[in-house]
């Protein structure tokens, strides 16, 4: 039988691979959050499994188990036959946009960066007072959620910058777009134009981003080769900060939060480590750290479309904060601060930062 869908096309042997042994499911956020078998890794596979062999069809029915996936790819790295679940989930979901069928909230997603620059639609991004578009030796590209909704965690990476001499520039940024290909749609070419253009015209060696979600983009989309051709790297903030000396120490117990789209998606694990080790000796992991770290539960699109159970998915992560006994809890992703902070209960007496918040506020307290 033809196959109907690209998806098919594409991953056909990986579906068929799937021994649906349920390791998934243990790691799987969505099934921790829902206890639904139906939406882990097997389920999906099952049910695409259904779909290649015309049983049922890829429809509107379909959306809350295809379109409810952080892409966190915890499944695929606990995998016994590497079934690369997040590459499938992508491609289903582009097949689904070409049929006209998609979750509502990522159509709106997808409408919003059709006219603005922005995720949010707003029209006017914080300056963090701060110069834009000047020559430099860095760029810093915050990424929507640091620019629109934790600006408080941007304005204190900046101000460590300061701190440390670094030579950056902001721009006048628009959303990379990335976000687009996980639930369905093509990356705005026009948004990566626009970037690639204000990178250039500073003159910068390297682009620093806060936002692991951007930094992926920027290193592996096809959209933004042109830097790369140009010799400007893109890091992390986390891999820009390791070989600083911060003068600063904590003693204070804490631990880290492996952001997937950092830890999984790129496998840096040591660089923000060798950072927190630096300023705190009483540096403890929590029991998922490093690939088997759990997803914060706002990744893949699931804190727009599936808020209570992102939440959900926070507070897991949240517990086992609670069980390391940390009074801190860091980690380098705005959007996994945004999603933990929100879901903080007031018992819970721990705080949440960005490492480089954290380190900021050290400084002020040591003048
Ligand atoms: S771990 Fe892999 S092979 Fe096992 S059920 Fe999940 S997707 Fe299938
Ligand atoms: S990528 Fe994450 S959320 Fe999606 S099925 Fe795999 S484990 Fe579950």
């Amino acid at each position: 039988m033809e196959a109907k869908y690209d998806f098919e096309r594409k991953f056909r042997e990986q579906i068929l691979q799937c021994s649906r042994c349920g390791f998934c499911q243990a790691v799987c956020p969505v099934y921790g959050a829902t206890l639904r078998p139906a939406l882990n890794a097997r389920g999906k596979m099952l049910l695409l499994k259904e779909v290649m062999d015309g049983k049922i069809e890829l429809n509107d029915d379909l959306i809350e188990t295809l379109f409810q996936c952080t892409t966190c790819a915890s499944c695929f790295e606990n995998c016994p036959s590497g079934v690369d679940v997040p590459a499938i989930i992508k491609q289903v979901r582009t097949d689904m946009v070409n049929i006209g069928s998609c979750h509502p909230a990522f159509k709106g997603m997808h409408e919003v960066l059709e006219k603005y620059p922005n995720i949010y639609a707003e029209d006017e991004a914080e300056d963090f007072d701060r110069e834009h578009n000047r020559k430099a030796e860095y760029v810093f590209f915050v990424g929507c959620v640091g620019l629109y909704r934790e600006d408080e965690s941007t304005e204190a990476t900046l101000e460590l910058l300061d701190r440390l001499e670094v030579d950056y520039t902001l721009i006048d940024e628009v959303c990379c777009s990335g976000v687009l290909e996980d639930v369905g749609y093509k990356l705005n070419e026009n948004l990566a134009r626009t970037n690639i253009d204000r990178i250039l015209a500073t003159g910068a060696g390297a682009v620093i981003t806060g936002c692991p979600y951007c930094a992926r983009t920027f290193n592996n989309k096809p959209q933004y080769e042109e830097l790369k051709k140009h010799g400007v790297k893109v890091l992390h903030v986390t891999q820009f900060l390791k070989d600083f000396a911060f003068g600063v120490t904590t003693h204070k117990v804490v631990t880290y939060h492996d952001p997937c789209d950092l830890g999984r998606h790129c496998g840096i694990y040591d660089e923000p480590r060798e950072t927190i080790r630096k300023i705190a000796p009483n540096f403890v992991e929590m029991r998922h750290n490093r690939e088997n770290a759990l997803c914060c539960g706002a990744g893949g699109g699931v804190r727009g479309a599936y808020p209570k159970n992102s939440l959900a998915m926070a507070r897991k992560r949240l517990e086992e904060v609670e069980a390391a006994g940390a009074e801190i809890l860091l980690t380098e992703c705005n959007s996994c601060v945004h999603n933990l902070s929100n879901a903080k209960l007031r018992k819970q007496k721990f705080k949440v930062y960005n490492t480089t918040r954290f380190i900021n506020e050290l400084m002020d307290d040591a003048e």
